[in-house]
């Protein structure tokens, strides 16, 4: 059975993720042992400190699955990003230099900085709904408002966007809130997919398994469904967001 892995630094030397080929071969094989079969690669993309536009990850990762099938490592790699989002997005789209998750150019990643949700953000993803693209919020779990408060999230999601969980906050490699945050919003529907955000084999590892092992079966593979959609351009249907109701103090 496919299981794909939406997010994923493995390109060798182009952003945070693998240092070299080696490390890409490393991670490529760990990806086979936690069953994945294909990867989603996601450079990051005008985050302040990388720009990798879809000019040069195309060959990046024909670079890298030539070396898998020479290697004989069964994996698929698909070309993507991690975009931060600006101000430019519309422009960069328009310039051909943004990679989506499918070829219908339907779905796209998109990173808000930690600690903040721009001003902007609601009116851009207005923008991109308008035009029938699908932008998917990565990470919401480890941004500073949405963990503040995972409702912020419900406009973005009627609006049609979509939300994506690292698998490694489920499993509670970022520590307790994160985690706590995650199980939260995959209990209320408020993320439909879950993906790795590897970076590397030592620290910033797959653990996509062990996150839907800790999933009720159903909801795992509602959202391998989700993860096939995504990659296939078709329409994802998942089950409303509900909202998370604040915990009122007190003993009883
Ligand atoms: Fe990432």
């Amino acid at each position: 059975m496919a299981m794909i892995d939406l997010h994923c630094h493995i390109l060798p030397n182009v952003d945070d993720g693998a240092g070299n080929m080696e490390t890409s071969l490393a991670m490529a094989k760990e990806a086979v042992t936690q069953g994945i079969t294909h990867i989603l690669c996601t450079p990051h993309h005008n985050n302040g400190r990388y720009d990798n536009s879809k000019a040069t990850v195309i060959p990046a990762v024909a670079l890298l699955q030539a070396e898998l099938d020479k290697q004989q490592i069964d994996l698929t790699l698909f070309e993507g990003q991690e975009v931060r989002i600006t101000g430019d997005l519309l422009q960069e789209i328009k310039d051909d230099r943004i990679l989506f998750t499918d070829l219908s150019n339907t779905y796209l990643l998109i990173e808000l900085p930690t600690m903040d949700i721009p001003a902007y953000t609601e009116e851009l993803f207005f923008e991109l709904r308008t035009q029938g693209k699908v932008p998917v919020i990565v990470h919401p779990e480890r941004n500073a408002k949405f963990r503040e408060d995972p409702n912020r999230l419900l406009p973005y999601l009627e609006m049609g966007c979509l939300a994506q969980l690292t698998a490694p906050s489920l499993v509670g490699t970022f520590g307790k809130s994160i985690q706590k945050t995650a199980q939260e919003m995959v209990d209320h529907h408020l993320v439909q997919m879950v993906a790795s955000d590897a970076h590397g084999v030592n620290k910033r590892r797959f653990h996509l398994k062990e996150a839907y092992e800790l999933m009720e079966n159903e909801k795992a593979e509602l959202m391998q469904q989700v993860a096939k959609d995504i990659i296939n351009g078709d329409e994802v249907s998942y089950p409303s967001p509900e909202k998370v109701k604040k915990k009122k103090f007190g003993l009883f």
